[in-house]
């Protein structure tokens, strides 16, 4: 078994003090914070390094941590190992005689498995074996829909699997020294992205975007680590949604990974429109763009995604921002593509955005962390430092259309310090 240091756990008891130095004094940043119910305890991280700090505070007089203060007063608590798989791995240690608190994984915070090595086999540590639940033994990640409310209008954030891009092609000039600490890759520096898609119900049940789709070759799916063993279908299903009740399709762009999955090849061999009751709306300038393509951005637009729409009669131009559907606007970033739009949605005094290709994960929210992709880089970071302010200065729901474990969040601003906080709603 591999064992990486994941966290080092520290029972508090008062955590304003313990946090006037790990933060305050010695500049750590608390990056999330969370109730652990089962075990009564309010756990929050300070990543330090590759591993993090974890002050646990606890939330009941009958809590193990509220009992472990009683009787040693606050300290060090355990440490926490990373593994693979976590079944696996207690296996092992109990073959080897280890002594186990849990022979059975359970729930932890972040969302992992857990389980607790008994000191006395651990020359008087305390171990926690950790195997985080964003990905399942085999390094492939869960695919599940999220649903939240804004107002009247139900967001239900898809997926249609995974693919993967190069790393350094998703940071531009941002050097893999730091950005290399912060996302994973693969053997060929790929890492990992989510697609997606998001629908939104309201007057009308309208679908952003419709991911990678299913009619490229082999090739393809192997320069793009395409992994679509649960895809916009079973989420659709999942969402209790058949593909005739979306009456409005809205691209953001048409980039094969946001618009492959607007069309289909039948068993003739014809490539036509998913979603038959369907208008599909696109902007004019992409629609332009996508159909006289250049050598710089010629392998993102597949004709095969979009010139079926022209034919079918479905295709629906906007030449400005303006709303698609009641509570629903697209609003021109530019940056990535020239005419790159993203979506707001507000009903009452709730406000989320669909920010597609401004900000494709939750690790590009810093400026100047902007994918070598977008043709126009200067006018993303003004699009992005807009959207930033607005977001921050207006709650808002912002839903990434990318990022391999988080569907959704806020923009939190704390000690100058920018951070993705928890989705809301
Ligand atoms: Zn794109
Ligand atoms: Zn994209």
């Amino acid at each position: 078994m591999r064992a990486i240091l994941d966290h080092i756990g520290i029972a508090v008891s008062d955590l304003p003090a313990a946090l006037a130095f790990y933060r305050d004094t010695l500049g750590l940043v608390v990056e999330t914070s969370e109730e652990v119910l089962s075990q009564r305890v309010r756990a929050h991280f300070l990543p330090a390094g590759d591993a993090q700090l974890e002050l646990l505070e606890a939330t009941a007089s009958d809590s193990a941590i509220a009992r472990y203060v009683d009787k040693r007063g606050p300290g060090l608590h355990h440490i926490a190992l990373r593994v693979d798989d976590i079944g696996a791995a207690l296996t092992y240690l109990k073959g080897r005689g280890v002594r186990l608190i849990d022979e059975r994984p359970r729930p932890g915070a972040e969302g992992a498995l857990v389980a607790f090595v008994h000191p006395s086999s651990v020359h008087g540590v305390l171990v926690e074996l950790k195997q985080s639940q964003a990905r399942s033994p085999a390094g492939i990640r869960q695919s599940s829909i999220s649903r939240f409310t804004i107002g009247d209008l139900e967001l239900i954030s898809l997926y249609d699997g995974f693919f993967r891009l190069d790393g350094g092609s998703m940071f531009g000039v941002v050097p893999k020294t730091l950005w290399g600490a912060k996302v994973p890759v693969d053997s060929r520096n790929r890492m990992a992205l989510a697609m997606r898609p998001l629908l939104v119900r309201g007057v009308r049940t309208m679908l952003i975007d419709a991911g990678i789709g299913d009619k490229e070759n082999d090739r393809f799916h192997d320069i793009y680590g395409v992994d679509r063993s649960r895809h916009l279908d079973h989420a659709l299903a999942d969402a209790g949604i058949r593909p005739e009740d979306i009456d409005i399709v809205l691209a953001t762009h048409l980039h094969f990974d946001h618009a492959g999955g607007f069309t289909v090849r039948d068993g003739s061999g014809r490539v036509r429109p998913r979603f038959p009751r369907a208008r599909y709306v696109v902007r004019r300038g992409e629609w332009e763009d996508a159909t006289h393509p250049h050598d710089r951005n010629r392998a993102s637009y597949l004709a095969d995604n979009f010139l079926p729409l022209a034919e079918a009669g479905v295709l629906a131009l906007v030449d400005d921002d303006q709303t698609i559907m009641p509570g629903v606007k697209v609003q021109r970033t530019g940056g990535h593509t020239m005419h790159h739009q993203v979506v707001w949605i507000e009903s009452g005094v709730e406000r989320a955005a669909y920010v597609a290709d401004l900000m494709p994960t939750t690790a590009h929210l810093p400026e100047a962390w902007i994918m070598g992709y977008d043709l126009y880089p200067m006018d993303t970071l003004a699009a992005k430092q807009a959207f930033v302010r607005e977001a921050l200065a207006r709650d808002t729901l912002v839903l990434f259309a990318h990022d391999p474990d988080i569907a959704a969040g806020t923009i939190v601003e704390e000690h100058g310090k920018r951070r993705i906080g928890p989705a809301t709603r």
